[in-house]
Protein backbone atom coordinates (compact mmCIF):
# COMPACT_ATOMS: atom_id res chain seq x y z
CA UNK A 1 0.00 0.00 0.00
CA UNK A 2 1.42 3.39 -0.88
CA UNK A 3 2.00 5.85 1.92
CA UNK A 4 1.37 8.89 -0.05
CA UNK A 5 -2.40 9.60 -1.52
CA UNK A 6 -2.90 12.42 -3.35
CA UNK A 7 -6.20 14.35 -3.36
CA UNK A 8 -7.90 15.05 -6.97
CA UNK A 9 -9.98 18.13 -5.16
CA UNK A 10 -9.75 21.03 -2.71
CA UNK A 11 -11.81 19.95 0.50
CA UNK A 12 -12.28 23.12 1.02
CA UNK A 13 -13.12 25.35 -2.66
CA UNK A 14 -13.48 22.11 -4.58
CA UNK A 15 -10.34 23.10 -7.23
CA UNK A 16 -8.24 20.82 -8.82
CA UNK A 17 -5.15 23.67 -8.55
CA UNK A 18 -3.10 21.00 -6.14
CA UNK A 19 0.48 20.92 -5.11
CA UNK A 20 2.43 19.02 -2.75
CA UNK A 21 3.44 21.32 0.50
CA UNK A 22 7.00 22.47 0.75
CA UNK A 23 6.88 23.08 4.32
CA UNK A 24 8.54 20.13 6.36
CA UNK A 25 6.55 18.01 8.07
CA UNK A 26 6.96 15.28 10.35
CA UNK A 27 7.22 11.77 9.11
CA UNK A 28 4.01 9.96 10.21
CA UNK A 29 1.75 12.93 9.82
CA UNK A 30 0.51 12.50 6.50
CA UNK A 31 1.34 14.63 3.51
CA UNK A 32 0.40 18.05 3.25
CA UNK A 33 -1.36 19.58 0.12
CA UNK A 34 -1.76 23.92 -0.85
CA UNK A 35 -4.15 24.49 -2.76
CA UNK A 36 -3.47 27.59 -5.31
CA UNK A 37 -6.95 28.51 -5.93
CA UNK A 38 -8.26 29.59 -2.67
CA UNK A 39 -4.28 29.53 -1.03
CA UNK A 40 -5.20 27.05 2.01
CA UNK A 41 -2.57 24.15 3.10
CA UNK A 42 -4.14 20.80 4.51
CA UNK A 43 -2.89 17.34 5.39
CA UNK A 44 -3.87 14.28 4.50
CA UNK A 45 -3.39 11.39 7.22
CA UNK A 46 -4.45 7.84 6.87
CA UNK A 47 -6.48 7.06 10.45
CA UNK A 48 -6.72 3.11 9.49
CA UNK A 49 -8.94 0.56 8.35
CA UNK A 50 -12.62 0.32 9.13
CA UNK A 51 -14.10 -1.74 11.40
CA UNK A 52 -17.01 -2.88 9.44
CA UNK A 53 -15.09 -3.33 6.07
CA UNK A 54 -17.62 -2.31 3.19
CA UNK A 55 -20.94 -4.10 5.00
CA UNK A 56 -24.24 -1.85 4.09
CA UNK A 57 -25.13 0.10 6.86
CA UNK A 58 -28.67 -1.26 8.20
CA UNK A 59 -31.78 0.43 7.37
CA UNK A 60 -33.88 2.66 9.41
CA UNK A 61 -36.66 0.05 8.92
CA UNK A 62 -38.10 1.89 6.31
CA UNK A 63 -38.42 -1.16 3.89
CA UNK A 64 -39.97 0.95 1.30
CA UNK A 65 -38.66 -0.48 -1.75
CA UNK A 66 -38.50 1.98 -4.16
CA UNK A 67 -35.32 2.88 -6.19
ZN1 LIG B 1 -8.95 25.25 -2.38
Amino acid sequence: MSERAAPFHCPYCGDEDLRPSETPSERGTGAAWECRSCNRAFRLKFLGLLAQGLAPSPSDGSAGGAP
